[in-house]
Formats: structure tokens, C-alpha cells, sequence
């Protein structure tokens, strides 16, 4: 009745369209044009859960490998202070040995340099059985110069006469120190007596060349010095002590015989 009244010829059993849709997706054409095709909106639509998994995932490792990159420059500098620190603070302490070693005033050793140097020599110089020979210098009449000059002439004075002693005494070992006011001493390891007067008496001639006057010094008006000059092989015993003590007397003696002049302890 339905047909009828639709005045069409009636129903039949549905045709099978399923080869022309499989031509369609074949051929690409109609609605299947884009059939399997792969689109970048289906993939985010399809996995947008895993692509975000992925990408959290990369920016925590970049951020993870930009902080260790951080660290790691960081850790760098401070290696790169720490080892700056340290090489300074070895240079400070060799400047500060260097200082508490030498005499602010002439450069050369002080008294305490000295003396722990003439001890050392002689422990050498008694393992080796070798002399050791020590010099005791004093400028002649220095207060003169001071008086005539005033102190700060006196002072030049004290480091020409160090630069010079330090110019003549060059052998390793050999060692010039300021004693006291305007005294020197001189250690000579493995020096016999006669090599030990032999410095000596250049020593004199080089600060007498120096001719730096003094013109209330009797001796001709210019600055000399007076020398001592003692030897011991500290293996046959004896005391550092004693060596200093004979090359006092001897410098005493020079000076009582008139000074600027070499007197060695035990000769002339
Ligand atoms: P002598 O020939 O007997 O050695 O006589 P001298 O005048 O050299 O000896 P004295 O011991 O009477 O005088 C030493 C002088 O050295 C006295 C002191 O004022 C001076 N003196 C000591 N140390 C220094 C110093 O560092 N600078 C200056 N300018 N003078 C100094
Ligand atoms: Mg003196
Ligand atoms: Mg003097």
C-alpha cells in the first residue's frame, strides 16, 4: 500500500555499492580522496596524550641537561679560582719567606737568614769535612757619615755597599747578610783561610773604588771598610758560635790597627 501510494514501481532488495566504494578508495576520488592518508591533525588528534608525554619529557631532560651544563661552568670557575687562590697564596708565601728572610733596607740576608744559613753550612761542611770560612764586616767610621750627610745619606751608603759586597760574593752557597747597623757578614762554605783573605781583600778594594766620600773619615775622606776573616772544618768540632766569635776578634784587631784593612783570626 505504502508503494502504491507513492505511485513508484515498488521495493526491491538493496544493490551491493561495496565494489564501487572500493573502486572510489582505489581511484582516491569522491568522498575518498584523502582515504589513508595520514593527516598531522590525526596524528596530534590521535596520540596528543603521548606527543605531550614526549614533550614534557624532552623539556625536563633540556632543562635537567641546561642545569647540569650550569653546574658543571660553575664548577668550572671555582676550580679555575680555587687553583688562581692557591697559586697566589703560594706566591704570598714565598714573598712573605722572601721578606722575613731579607733586610728591608739593602735587599741582602738579614741576621736571621744568616744564621740559619751559617748553620746550615756548617752541618754541611761537617758531613763533607770541608772548611768553612766566615767574613765580619764594618764600615769605618760611619757615624762620621751620618753626622756629616745626615741618615739619609747613611742609608744609601748601607745598600751601595750591599750591592757591591753582593756583586763580589756570587759562588752558590756563599751568602751576604746585613749583621747590625752598618755590619756585614759574609759565610763562604768550602773557603780556606787564604781564599777566605783573598775575598776579603777584594771586597775592601771594590768599596774603596767606590769612593763615596766621608769627609770626616781620617781615612783619606772617603767610606772603607774593616774585615775579619775566620775559617773552621766544623768535622774536627767546634760551634757556628765560634767561628762568629774569631771573626769578630779579627775584625777588632783590624780595626785597632788602623782599620780598613783585612786581619785574619789565627794570621795577619
Ligand atoms: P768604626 O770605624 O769604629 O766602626 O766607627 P763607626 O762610626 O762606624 O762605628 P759606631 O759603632 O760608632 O757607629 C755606627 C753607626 O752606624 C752609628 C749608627 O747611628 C749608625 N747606623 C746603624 N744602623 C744604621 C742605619 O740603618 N742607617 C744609618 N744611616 N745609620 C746607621
Ligand atoms: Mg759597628
Ligand atoms: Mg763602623
Amino acid at each position: 500500500p505504502a508503494a502504491r501510494a507513492s505511485e513508484s514501481a515498488g521495493w526491491t532488495v538493496p544493490l551491493d555499492y561495496t565494489p564501487v566504494h572500493e573502486l572510489y578508495k582505489t581511484l582516491r576520488v569522491g568522498p575518498y580522496r584523502d582515504y589513508g592518508k595520514i593527516t598531522l591533525a590525526e596524528v596530534f588528534r590521535l596520540y596528543w596524550y603521548w606527543l605531550l608525554i614526549f614533550l614534557t619529557a624532552l623539556m625536563l631532560l633540556g632543562g635537567v641537561s641546561v642545569y647540569i651544563l650550569r653546574l658543571n661552568r660553575g664548577l668550572k670557575q671555582s676550580e679555575v679560582r680555587l687553583r688562581d687562590a692557591g697559586h697566589q697564596l703560594e706566591l704570598s708565601n714565598q714573598q712573605l719567606e722572601r721578606l722575613s728572610n731579607t733586610d728591608g733596607l739593602t735587599g741582602v740576608a738579614n741576621r736571621r737568614c744568616f744564621q740559619d744559613h751559617l748553620l746550615r753550612e756548617w752541618k754541611r761542611a761537617q758531613r763533607r769535612k770541608t772548611p768553612l770560612s766566615l767574613l765580619m764586616i764594618d764600615i769605618d767610621y760611619f757615624k762620621a757619615l751620618n753626622d756629616s750627610y745626615g741618615h739619609g745619606a747613611g742609608d744609601e751608603c748601607l745598600k751601595k755597599i750591599a750591592t757591591t759586597l753582593g756583586e763580589a760574593v756570587r759562588r752558590p752557597g756563599d751568602l751576604v747578610a746585613r749583621y747590625g747597623g752598618e755590619e756585614f757578614a759574609v759565610v763562604l762554605p768550602e773557603v780556606d783561610p787564604a781564599g777566605a783573605a783573598r775575598l776579603a781583600e777584594t771586597l775592601r778594594a771594590a768599596v774603596a773604588a767606590l769612593a763615596l766620600p766621608n769627609e770626616k773619615s781620617p781615612i783619606g775622606g772617603y767610606i772603607t771598610i774593616s774585615i775579619g776573616a775566620a775559617t773552621a772544618v766544623p768535622g774536627q768540632g767546634g760551634k757556628p758560635l765560634q767561628l762568629i766569635g774569631h771573626a769578630d776578634q779579627a775584625l777588632y784587631r783590624a780595626k785597632g790597627d788602623g782599620r780598613e784593612r783585612v786581619v785574619t783570626a789565627g794570621g795577619g
